[in-house]
């Protein structure tokens, strides 16, 4: 059985204590005992602040090794991680800490005022203020050997984190995740992606998030790999770190921005043995283009904050560019009628709904939405539309929420996006549907230009011939950049707000 990810990850540092762990940006290296130690630190000043098995750890903080130790610590004496995204004002942390109800929360040094008042009105019992550089002053003073920092023997089904999802299509939800979940994963991902102790991972990934805290972290202690650690992307950093690394994780906006620079060459990255993106889709274009720069194919998979992983492409197999690959060893996948629930026919679009040791227990405080959403069955109706191909591609053609009915018919942005995209002069795009009186839904493509010549009529034209009527924009909005959340998502939602009015008689 796996024995979860804190006891992986000591038994790690036991058998190579001086593995690298963490690389940091000053050359610091931290090795795998030495990580160890500090989270015994952590873990003590946690329980001397009152901190039980079961309880949430909630933390607001810039990415470092500390962060990211904290992370550890808490998995180490059984505590609830819960992270918080670095972009949330204290007007939107007070939702998440009125809703989580912490027994602590660290926060960052500039938020001190805000946060203090904040932890005394919702009365959350302890606070820390973390280093403004992340130099890891909790460890510091510390006592590494007091019995307050023993490893909790955490259960399969025991909570190990709450991660609140990215708040792409409404309101976040927290989603409870396992200890079970996280670590099922994670052995899945090493595995299947062929991580080794020589494996050293270029991290550039927010850390409150699913794809940099679990994914990118967890597969790393797995197989006992490095972390090269960057508190951010940051283009000139990225080129000078990749000598040093085998692996990279990214999102798609990585990608286009490192393919953007003319010193983004073949033989920087000749020694890298894999490129994975996710939490977005990867276009087309840009797989193409990356691998006719360097030569690899960028692997693309797909995941979420409630499965952690559900579908990547192989390893040694063919990356099909536009698919998300096939199911992840353990993870089921089905596509369904959102209407029936019933399954489709290969080839056909429908819900895409897995089940697997990956699977969330439910959304926090939420059961009427957990109902909603995760059947009795143990299937996770994902709000992700999809189809899977004769070989057991994945595809996905986008939320369900931004499927676009127009006039009674059915239209997959996805499908109009990636012609948009192929236009040359379109730097990116997003197809909405927003209110219109005849059709329902009006289709608008918003559009990024890289050509300051291309003009609505000139776009119009060129889909004209590849898209049957009820599939054409209406309207081409043109914007100087879409808006992105730090994950890279297109934030669809507040475009179709932007933009709600656009077909209203006013606007004729
Ligand atoms: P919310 O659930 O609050 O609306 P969110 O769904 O964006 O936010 P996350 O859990 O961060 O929150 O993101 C998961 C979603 O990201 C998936 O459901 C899917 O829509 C999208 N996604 C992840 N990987 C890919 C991919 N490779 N291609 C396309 N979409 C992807
Ligand atoms: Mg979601």
């Amino acid at each position: 059985m796996n024995p979860g990810v804190f006891p992986i990850f000591q038994s790690r540092a036991d058998h190579a204590p001086q593995a690298p762990f963490l690389r940091l940006e000053d050359g610091t290296v931290l090795s795998y005992a030495a990580a160890l130690d500090r989270t015994a630190r952590i873990a003590n000043l946690f329980r001397s602040r009152g901190v039980q098995p079961g309880d949430r750890i909630a933390i607001q903080a810039e990415k470092s090794a500390e962060a990211l130790l904290t992370y550890l610590a808490a998995l180490r004496i059984g505590a609830v991680y819960l992270p918080l995204n670095t972009a949330y004002t204290p007007a939107e942390v007070r939702y998440f800490l009125g809703d989580a109800r912490p027994a602590l929360f660290l926060h960052r040094p500039e938020d001190e005022a805000a946060m203090a008042a904040l932890c005394a009105e919702l009365g959350v019992p302890e606070r820390l203020t973390l280093d403004a550089d992340g130099r890891g002053t909790l460890a510091e003073g510390a006592d590494a050997q007091s019995p307050q920092s023993e490893v909790w023997q955490a259960n399969a089904d025991d909570l190990a984190a709450i991660l609140y999802t990215s708040g792409t299509t409404g309101r976040s939800k927290g989603a409870m995740l396992t200890h079970g979940n996280l670590a099922s994963n994670a052995a899945t991902l090493a595995d299947y992606w062929r991580f080794t102790a020589s494996d050293v991972l270029l991290h550039a990934l927010p850390i409150f998030h699913t794809h940099g805290l679990f994914v990118a972290t967890n597969t790393t202690i797995m197989a006992g790999s490095a972390i090269q650690l960057l508190p951010r992307f940051d283009l000139r950093k990225i080129l000078q770190a990749l000598p040093d690394a085998t692996v990279m994780m990214g999102v798609p906006t990585f990608y286009t921005r490192l393919l953007s620079d003319p010193a983004f060459t073949r033989d920087l990255v000749s020694h890298l043995r894999l490129f994975v993106s996710g939490s977005a889709p990867l276009s087309a274009e840009t797989h193409k283009e990356f691998s006719a720069r360097t030569g690899h194919a960028i692997l693309e998979r797909y995941g979420m904050t409630e499965t952690n992983m559900n579908t990547s492409n192989p390893y040694d197999g063919d990356r099909v560019a536009g698919t998300v690959g096939c199911p992840l060893p353990g993870v089921e996948l089905k596509i369904t009628d959102p209407e029936t629930g019933t399954e489709v026919a290969q080839g056909d679009v429908g819900m895409i709904e897995v089940r697997g040791p990956n699977i969330f227990q439910g959304y926090w405080e939420q059961p009427e939405k957990t109902r909603e959403e995760l059947r009795e069955n143990g299937f996770f109706i994902t709000g992700d539309l999809g189809m899977i191909d004769a070989r057991g591609y994945v595809s996905i053609v986008g939320r369900a929420k931004d499927l676009i009915i127009c006039g009674g018919y059915n239209v997959y942005p996805a499908e109009v996006e990636a012609l948009l995209d192929a236009i040359p002069g379109i730097a990116e795009s997003a197809v909405i549907g927003v209110p219109h009186a005849d059709m329902g839904e009006g289709i608008v493509a918003v559009v990024q230009a890289r050509d300051p010549a291309l003009d609505e009529a000139g776009i119009l034209a060129a889909l004209a011939g590849q898209l049957a009527r009820f599939k054409q924009p209406r309207r081409v909005v043109f914007l100087p950049e879409l808006p992105r959340n730090t994950m890279g998502k297109i934030q669809k939602k507040q475009l179709r707000e932007q933009f709600a009015r656009l077909f209203h008689p006013e606007n004729a």
